[in-house]
Order: C-alpha cells, then structure tokens, then sequence
C-alpha cells in the first residue's frame, strides 16, 4: 500500500510513499524501546544542544523545507518558510528552558517532600496537514528536551513533510530512535498505543480522529492530549476599533486558506456596527490575491485536498439554503475555493454549528455585548476566541465569561511557545506549549526523604 503526495495546486502526484508493514513498525517500536534507555540519560545540556543544531538545520533549510510544505498541501510559500522558523523557534525555547521548567519542586513539610520530574518513554503523535512543520515541532520540542522519544503518524498527504523532518532529526546528530516518522495506516495505530514502549498520545485533528484515539489511548490506559477541532468566535463590539478589527478578521480568517484550528470562524457583531463592520470586512477579503502560492504577490493558495474543498462548497450550499446571505465570493475551482463571506448566519445554520475548515466567513448579528457572550458560548467547541473592544477592564470581565481555552483582545489568536494552548468542550483536553506542555508526558514523581 502506498500515499500518495498530490500537489493541490497542480493536482499532479508529486511523490509516493509506501506504508510499513507490521514487521517493520514492530522494528521501529523496538528501536524506539532502545534508544529511550540511553536517551533518558541524557543531560539537558547534550539535549539542548542538538535541539539547537536541528533549529539551525530547519533555518537554513527554510526555503527548501518551505517549498516542499507548499507543494504539498498548498499554502503560501511565504507562510510556509515562516512556518519552519516558528518551528525552529519552539526548538530553541525548549533547548533554553526545559531545565528551569523540570526542576525539582520541593513542599513546605516537616521532612525533605519534592515533586521530580521524569521522563516516560515513547509519545505516540497523530499530527495533520495544515501545519506540517510546527505542530510536529510544537509537541516533538518539549518531548525530547524532556528525554522522551517520539513516534510521528503524519497525514498522508504530508509524509515527504515527515521524512523530511525525521531528516533534520538525524542531521543534527540525534541517535537513531530518538524521532521516528511511522508511515501507517489507521487499522495499525492501536498496536502503536498498545505498545509498552508508548506512555503518551498527542492528536492534533478533527473531532472524530480524537474521539476514536482517545477511546484507544482510555482502553489501553495511557495518558493523551487531544488538540482537535474550533468554531472560533471573534466578537466585535460597539467601541471596537473597526478598521483593525476587519484588517485582522480577515488574517484570521483567510490565513493558510482558513485550514487552521484557531482560525475566526464565527464573526459575531453588534447590530449598531455591523454593516459598518460587514462593509470593511468585505472590502479586505476582496483585497486578497488568490493563485498559485509559489508566485510572489498571492495571499491565498488552495485548499490541501479535493474532498476538503468539496466538503467545505457542501457546508457553503446547506448554510444558504438555510437562508445565511452571500456578499461575496463562494464559488470552487478543484482546490481553490474563493475567499466567501456569508451573513445573516444564526445558531441553527450548519456554518454555525460545523468547524468549517476553509475561507469562509460567517456574520453572527447579536443585540448587545451580553448576546454576543450568549453566542459565543452556544457551541460544542470552546479552543479559543477574541474580543474587539476599547474598554480593556470590560474586555477582562467578558473574556472570563467566554467558554474557551484561548481569549484574546483586540489581537489575532495565535500559538507563542511561551504561553500555554489548549481547548476545552469538544477542542479537546490537555495543554501544549508553555510549561505545561513539557510537563504533560512526564512521570511526576513525589520523593520524600526522611
Ligand atoms: P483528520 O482529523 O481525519 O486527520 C488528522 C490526523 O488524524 C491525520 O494524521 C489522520 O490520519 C489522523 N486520523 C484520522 N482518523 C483517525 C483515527 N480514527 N485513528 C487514528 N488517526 C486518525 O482530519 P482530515 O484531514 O480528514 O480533515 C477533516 C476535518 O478535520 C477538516 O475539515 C477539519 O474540520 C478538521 N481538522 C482539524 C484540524 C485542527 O487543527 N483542528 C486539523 C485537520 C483537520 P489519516 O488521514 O490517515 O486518517
């Protein structure tokens, strides 16, 4: 059996990679196994080392690595390349503070009580397309530095993407083992879970894909980290600056053609602002310049596969015939799926209530501020979701009303390797990113001294 590479923008087949077979994943389980029992011994120093040297390799390859992101799942070659230095700068945030992060943490007792952190064995990750590079880097960074080893299922429309990165691994001078791309089918992945040599599961995906991991990481009782699906809301309120509001809206919603998790999806707007808003809107979307992402001067390339743009024209068709009014856009050529507006969109519209995962945008008209909260948090997802205000001390009171992992204010939602990210609902559990992604596969262990 083999994956097939296939250039969204071309359509052609740019590459195919055969999937392993049982013999050989249970050759790379067990070397994973080994290279654990040297790898834990290691120093955070020897660690951080070759982390850095991998953070070099990526920036020096950037442009090579960009292009092959490109080439296979269609975005911006500009985004791709800053993709890679995200990438390489999560290695460097770990390689510099994974020690401070795992040291020993000692308790107010009457005898010698500290927490030490311990490193598990194997994280198993189930990682998308969309961002090939940094979520692989944003889980694999803290992994390693923590003296765990990792096993990568990528998508199979990415696999030149995962042996690539396992490439830099080994190029930096990584031992064998350490970070291993898997190319496996769905039906192997339990044995992956099942195996002794796997403490931890990391999904990044649809809802479904986490639904089905997690029941197999709960059966074989292993700790896991789901990163899944958002609907995110970006309300703008009365006193919302408009201009930057729509010049940031569209960012959100239209960067790497709106295949994020955290993208805007649900543009929720005071009815006193919103034609004013809705006007803006429309006039940055159609500002954008939607081609061949190779070219120079293109914000916006295609979708990453066929059945994602078909998926997304069906959503498109169901919603006006719910009755959400087009204003721009919503027609697909192949891949390439125009920057749409929609407005008039209420609860029961399935642009409401499915992630739509694509350059489709959804005006929400609610009464007031309070209304605004109200739709927000009328939904199965809560990842993340910005408020647009000028009054910063009510923006705090709304922001810790909203049901979500993420809120930001009169900002685009965006992942930092500094601050923790994570969902809540349906987006998910766990947290990646921070401290506490470090911490999220490790053993920690209480020792008390007498
Ligand atoms: P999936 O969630 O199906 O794929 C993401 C990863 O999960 C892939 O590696 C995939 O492998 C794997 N996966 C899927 N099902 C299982 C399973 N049962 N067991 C183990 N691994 C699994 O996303 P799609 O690419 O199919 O996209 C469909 C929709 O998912 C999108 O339209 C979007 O709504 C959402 N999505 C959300 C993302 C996010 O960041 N929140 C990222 C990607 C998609 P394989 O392809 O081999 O099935």
């Amino acid at each position: 059996m083999v994956f097939k590479s296939i250039n969204p923008f071309s359509q052609l087949i740019i590459a195919e990679h055969e999937v392993l077979t049982n013999v050989q994943l249970n050759q790379k389980l067990q070397l994973s196994e080994c290279a654990f029992k040297n790898w834990k011994q290691t120093t955070f120093g020897q660690r951080a080392d070759l982390i850095k040297k991998l953070a070099n390799i990526l920036r020096v390859k950037k442009e090579e690595l960009g292009l092959l992101i490109t080439n296979e799942m269609g975005k911006v070659l500009s985004e791709s390349i800053s993709e890679v230095e995200k990438s390489a700068g999560n290695c460097d945030f770990y390689a510099e503070n994974a020690e401070r992060m795992l040291k020993d943490e000692h308790y107010d007792t009457p005898f010698k009580s500290m927490s030490v952190y311990d490193p598990m064995g194997a994280v198993f990750a189930i990682m998308p397309w969309n961002y090939p590079f940094w979520q692989v880097l944003r889980y694999a960074a803290p992994a390693i530095m923590a003296g765990n080893v990792t096993l990568l299922k990528h998508a199979p429309n990415v696999i030149g993407c995962a042996k690539a990165i396992e490439n830099a691994f080994l190029e930096a001078g990584f031992p064998e083992g350490v970070f291993q791309q898997i190319t496996i089918d769905i039906p192997q992945v339990e044995s992956v879970i099942a195996s002794d040599i796997v403490h931890g599961i990391t999904l990044t995906g649809s809802e479904m894909a986490g639904s089905s991991v997690a029941s197999l990481a709960g059966k074989h009782i292993k700790k896991s980290v789901m990163e899944l699906g958002g609907s995110d809301a970006f309300i703008v309120l009365n006193d919302a600056n408009l201009e930057k509001a729509a010049t940031v809206a569209t960012q959100s919603r239209m960067l790497n053609a709106g295949q994020a998790c955290i993208c805007a999806k649900r543009f929720i707007v005071t009815e006193k602002v919103a034609d004013e808003f809705t006007a803006l809107f429309t006039q940055k979307i159609k500002s954008l310049q939607q081609g061949n992402p190779l070219q120079q001067g293109i914000n916006m390339g295609p979708l990453a596969r066929l059945d994602l743009a078909e998926k997304l024209a069906n959503q498109l068709k169901k919603s006006l015939q719910q009755g959400a009014k087009l204003v721009l856009g919503g027609e697909r050529e192949d891949c390439n799926f125009q920057p749409t507006l929609i407005d008039f969109v209420d609860s029961n519209n399935i642009a409401f209530q499915e992630e739509t995962f694509g350059p489709l945008a959804t005006i929400i008209r609610a009464k007031d501020e309070n209304d605004a909260i109200t739709i927000a948090n009328n939904h199965r997802y809560g990842l993340a979701a910005a408020i647009w205000t000028e009054d910063r001390e009510n923006a705090y009171r709304l922001a810790r009303r909203i049901e979500a992992g993420n809120v930001f204010v009169n900002s685009l939602v965006r992942s930092d390797s500094r601050v923790p990210f994570g969902g809540i609902k349906k987006s998910g559990y766990g947290r990646e990113l921070g401290a506490i992604g470090i911490k999220e596969f490790m053993n920690m262990k209480s020792l008390i001294i007498e």
